[in-house]
């Protein structure tokens, strides 16, 4: 997944995250304990990318079938104001025209599975998850970690 930019400390929210307690060698707010990013990596890995918080595009909203082009047409804030209550997105930025998705109080994404650690609208995922981790906080770099503890 891709996600723009990781939180600048780690806060409260970051307190309630349920990163497994055999990751303690990747922060994920500090991308310079991140792992360079492989080929397959992502098969059995448990998502830290999608505990990042996700920049979307009206375009993103559209493509996920929660607005229409009508209503993006019309007025983008009235579009966030309408997300903000249902509880899809956190915030909405004017300046840049970008919407923050909601998290889960656990800090995963909405769309990501808890079970199986897969996204649930892969076909409609976010732009900036499409491109992960080649654009991202630490370009080429993501905080993998296994879904499974290391055998001993
Ligand atoms: S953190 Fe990295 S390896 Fe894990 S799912 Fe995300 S991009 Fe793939
Ligand atoms: S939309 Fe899918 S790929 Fe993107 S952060 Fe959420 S679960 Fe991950």
């Amino acid at each position: 997944m891709t996600k723009t930019k990781a939180p600048a400390s780690r806060g409260p929210y970051l307190e309630s995250a349920r990163f497994p307690s055999w990751s303690r060698t990747v922060d994920i707010d500090r991308p310079s304990t991140w792992p360079k990013y492989k080929a397959g990596m992502c098969q059995g890995c448990w998502g830290g990318c999608c505990t990042l918080p996700v920049e979307v595009s009206a375009f993103d909203l559209i493509r996920l079938e929660l607005i229409t082009e009508d209503e993006a047409a019309i007025s983008l804030k009235k579009v966030a104001k309408r997300l903000i209550k249902e509880g899809v997105v956190r915030s909405f930025h004017p300046q840049v025209q970008l919407f923050i998705l909601q998290q889960r109080a656990g800090r995963d994404c909405l769309y990501l599975d808890e079970k199986t650690r897969l996204c649930t609208v892969y076909e409609k995922r976010p732009t900036v998850c499409r491109s992960f981790p080649k654009i991202g906080p630490k370009p080429g770099f993501c905080p993998s970690v296994p879904a499974q503890p290391p055998k001993s």
